[in-house]
């Protein structure tokens, strides 16, 4: 849960810096050809995120990414969570979900994590490997990006599928890396250089694979990999900035 949420969100870090760029980012990228569907704010394209510079990516008034835009759009339409009456635990909060959550008034809130300090204000202390919250405590569990910096990763994702409620439901989304059938991890590789071209990034102690899932349902959990971004058209996908073939995995317990 770390440096590269740093990276993605800027903001709490040099707010003013960042106010500055998202002013110019907004005016640069400023039209009507894509649409935020977790701010509801159009430009000419989103601008573009990444050490590759992918184009169409991040959005210059929320900072949403494809995955934040694809996320609230399944939100919206595919779940209850905002209109349903809600104990939601939310782990590594995203900044752009913090917000929504947050001023939910369905939504009873508990955004957390291990350096809550690189979070949104509000966010609070929790280590999830060791913690005193009762088991079956949340209706709802959002736990995106965190399980690949985790070396004892089962009981980790074991610790998530205790603390919910039997009958709730999650989403616990993590990279996959989709030329590999199968979950890559060697704890002998220690070097963060050498993690960064083994596993993604510097932090990242594996590089999950399709059985992911695997992992998930071995917790406890029924797990539907909803292939969401299938039911848009490639002019929607564009349109709403989405990452075709990224899929939601929506956790029952
Ligand atoms: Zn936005």
């Amino acid at each position: 849960m770390l440096s590269t949420k740093v990276k993605e969100s800027l903001g709490p870090i040099f707010p003013i810096a960042n106010k500055i760029r998202l002013l110019f980012l907004k005016i640069k990228y400023a039209g009507n050809n894509v649409v935020c569907s977790c701010c509801k704010s159009s430009f000419k394209e989103f601008a573009p995120f990444g050490d590759n510079r992918r184009k169409n990516a991040w959005c210059p008034q929320c900072e949403s990414l494809e995955r934040h835009r694809l996320l609230w759009m399944y939100f919206e339409n595919k779940t209850s969570l905002y209109t349903e009456p809600l104990k939601v635990l939310h782990v590594a909060p995203e900044t752009v979900f913090f917000h929504k959550l947050k001023n939910q008034t369905n939504i009873d809130y508990f955004p957390v994590d291990i350096y809550p300090h690189l979070y949104p204000k509000g966010t609070t202390y929790l280590d999830i490997l060791d913690h005193e919250i009762p088991d079956n405590s949340f209706d709802v569990i959002i736990c995106n990006h965190v399980f690949q910096y985790i070396e004892d990763d089962k009981k980790a994702i074991k610790n998530i599928y205790k603390l919910m409620k039997p009958g709730g439901w999650g989403i616990m989304q993590v990279p996959i890396n989709t030329s590999r059938k199968t979950t890559y991890e060697d704890s002998s590789i220690t070097d963060p250089l050498e993690r960064e071209k083994a596993f993604g990034l510097k932090e990242h102690v594996r590089y999950y694979s399709y059985d992911y899932a695997d992992k998930l349902r071995n917790a406890g959990f029924n797990v539907n990999v909803d292939d969401y971004s299938a039911d848009f058209s490639n002019e929607e996908i564009h349109k709403y900035g989405f990452w075709k073939g990224d899929s939601i995995y929506y956790c029952t317990k």
